[in-house]
């Protein structure tokens, strides 16, 4: 079987030396608030101290990550649901506990900087010592691969309505010179499903970066089946990289085929590099031409000449010139068949994904737990572990999709 593609990341980003920004907050005025002492690199993020509970009702868990739990929680003024994300920080340099206050300030003040119908809205904040806590607009509807895995059929014409709705917010982010560096199908959730016209919201931004003019960004971050060849060649990146992405959602949105997928990581990340993918007949046969052409303008390996967001939300086949160019997208149906069995297939990895991850903590746990005092005076015991540990597993413990 092949391995997993859960989201990678062999090095921090390396970039320049961006000037330091303050940006603007905009947290209620009542409540008392402190800066953080510890700048992002481009932003200063702002939280609120204290105790989460006193302002918020925890309620039920909705989901856990690597590095804590999510619960649904109601503001305890206004009566408003939210999702409250628990992150432990990182106790020790190099422990695999927990995330660096600094990785959680960069989502955050990115986060914050964003405000768009598609993009997950960050609502308050709240850090102590061992953990930070994240009020996230409360998203119900699932991950949009699954919503479209219970259809019976779905047209291409239905099919872009959420990609329309996914270039709309990833448009928005590239204006404001955010890359998101990890779009993929987890990644891509609904508000709400049970309505008319269900709503797509893009979520974690735990590898976004701000893009500096005249900055070089270059990081091994990703999940394996999605990433540009740009990254695996540790080229400099930009928001083209993340266009790649969308021409691989879209390609197995379509035909419920992954482009580049190989028995191995190692063998997808080379099919990545070597560009290799076609459009087999098998399950293209329902596909217009159109379609076929937007990914194509997608999957280039040239950053430079691939379409971007904007050029993408006016392709024909997302804005139709003629009528006929909108019937035949109307006719044209996804293959339901052969995506039910990706995702299927898909949900099977992550689960899988997730009970390694979980396993490898407790076993992390009970050997940082059993030289606490070490840990204080040279790092966890994983750092050893670590060392060894050949890079592409090295890879995906760092952070995996699941997280
Ligand atoms: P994360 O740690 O962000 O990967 O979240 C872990 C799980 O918690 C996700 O897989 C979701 O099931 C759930 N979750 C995270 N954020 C939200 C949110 N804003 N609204 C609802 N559920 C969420």
């Amino acid at each position: 079987m092949a391995e997993d593609g859960g989201a990678v990341g062999l090095a921090n980003g390396e970039a320049g030396s961006p000037s330091d920004t303050v940006q603007e907050t905009s947290w209620p005025e009542d409540d008392e608030v402190f800066m953080t002492e510890r700048l992002s690199p481009t932003v200063m993020a702002t939280f609120r101290p204290g105790n989460v509970e006193e302002l918020y009702e925890l309620l039920e868990k909705l989901g856990s990550g690597h590095f804590g739990v999510v619960k649904r929680c109601r503001k305890r003024s206004s009566g408003t649901f939210y999702a409250a994300k628990f992150v432990k920080m990182r106790k020790c340099k190099g422990s695999r506990l927990g995330l660096d206050r600094e990785q959680v300030e960069r989502e955050v003040s990115i986060l914050q900087q964003l405000e768009h119908p598609n993009i997950l809205r960050l609502h308050d904040l709240f850090a102590s010592k061992a953990e930070m806590v994240l009020i996230l607009e409360l998203i119900r509807g699932g991950e949009l691969f699954d919503f479209i895995a219970e259809k019976e059929t779905l047209t291409e014409a239905e099919a872009i309505e959420f990609l329309q709705q996914l270039l709309q917010g990833v448009a928005y982010m590239h204006g404001r010179h955010v890359a998101h560096f990890d779009l993929k199908p987890e990644n891509i959730m609904l508000l709400e499903k049970d309505v008319p016209n269900p709503k797509i919201k893009i979520i974690d931004f735990g590898l976004a970066q701000k893009l500096e003019d005249g900055v070089t960004f270059k990081s091994l971050c990703g999940t394996p089946q999605y990433i540009a060849p740009e990254v695996i060649n540790y080229e400099p990146l930009s928001s083209a990289t993340d266009m790649w992405s969308i021409g691989v959602i879209t390609y197995i949105l379509l035909s419920g085929m992954s482009p580049f997928q190989g028995e191995t990581d190692a063998e997808t990340l080379s099919n990545v590099v070597a560009g290799n993918y076609e459009f087999e007949e098998k399950f293209f046969s329902e596909t217009t031409d159109m379609a076929k052409d937007f990914i194509r303008q997608l999957l280039v390996k040239e950053p430079g000449s691939r379409m971007s967001a904007a050029e993408s939300l006016v392709h024909p086949w997302i804005k139709p010139l003629s009528r006929k160019q909108a019937t035949n997208r109307s006719r044209s149906s996804i293959n339901m068949k052969n995506f039910r069995k990706f995702n299927a297939r898909r949900k099977w990895k992550l689960s899988y994904n997730m009970v390694s991850a979980c396993n490898r903590l407790c076993r992390l746990k009970l050997l940082c737990g059993q030289r606490k005092e070490d840990e204080t005076l040279r790092g966890c015991e994983s750092d050893q572990e670590d060392e060894t540990t050949h890079p592409v597993t090295l890879l995906r413990r760092r952070r995996s999709s699941c997280s």
